[in-house]
């Protein structure tokens, strides 16, 4: 099967490990492209790792919140799972940059 991302190469069945958020979830069957390395995994596999990203806590991460004003500032609350997941702490000191117009980064140091 020719690889559908750069129509060169073509796809080998190979153990790939998948990352999410930087954590290793483990190594699952997948077809990756001999060429740009297109990597696709398979339908059994995508079912274990939804499985084992849940099982490390590390699923519904993204959250919708609200922007709350206090005196002059605008507030915007981490949910706590996010909290965690990032080891904040009251009054650490994180670097918050916009990406462009609709996102925002915070960096944690
Ligand atoms: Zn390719």
């Amino acid at each position: 099967m020719k690889c559908t991302q750069c129509n060169m190469g073509k796809y080998n069945q190979k153990k790939t490990p998948y990352i999410f958020l930087g954590e290793t979830i483990g190594v699952f069957d997948a077809l990756v492209c001999n060429h740009c390395g297109e990597t696709l995994f398979e339908s059994a596999a995508s079912d274990k790792i939804e499985a084992e990203v849940k099982n490390k806590g590390l699923w519904g991460l993204r959250a919708r919140t609200k922007v709350s004003e206090v005196g002059n500032s605008i507030d915007v609350r981490i949910p706590k799972n996010l909290v965690q997941f990032l080891s904040l702490k009251k009054g650490q000191e994180v670097i918050i940059e916009p990406i462009d117009k609709n996102k925002l980064q915070l960096i944690v140091n």
